[in-house]
């Protein structure tokens, strides 16, 4: 029921409620109630969808990429790292497993070797989520 047919209907209500018709005037309000509650809980539910909606965005500005795993990032604070294809393509967070020599995604088995002598002064791609395709030199993480 749109807003002209809800208009329609009070309308509606109030010329049967003036001609003393109450019981069609009170079936008429009675629709009119449930429409307005059916309305309401679709409300809740849009925004609830909206404030999840909003939280991915939230945590996808405070992903930040190595060049291999994503880490969250806050002000004072630096969680991870995650898998990248876990998160790229389902929209996981999955903590990687540290093992001696790589770290280990226990979602779908990837593995990420360690680098060695990386320090956190090399700039990051901030903020890129597709490095493999936009990139076209080799990360140099890789290299060295
Ligand atoms: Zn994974």
């Amino acid at each position: 029921m749109d807003n002209l047919l809800h208009a329609t209907c009070f309308k509606q209500a109030l010329d049967l409620a003036r001609a003393g018709r109450w019981e069609e005037a009170r079936q008429t309000l009675k629709g009119l109630q449930d429409e307005f509650i059916a309305l309401y809980d679709e409300n809740q539910a849009l925004k609830q969808q909206l404030r999840e909606v909003a939280e991915v965005l939230d945590l996808s500005e405070s992903m930040r990429f190595d060049g291999q795993k994503y880490w969250l990032e806050t002000e004072d604070n630096r969680e991870g790292p995650y898998c990248q294809v876990c998160y790229d393509q389902h929209g996981k967070l999955l903590r990687l497993q540290e093992q001696k020599r790589h770290w280990q995604c226990k979602g779908c088995g990837n593995l990420y070797l360690k680098l060695e002598k990386r320090k956190d002064s090399e700039p990051r791609q901030a903020g890129s989520r597709f490095p493999s395709r936009l990139i076209k030199n080799p990360i140099p993480l890789f290299v060295k």
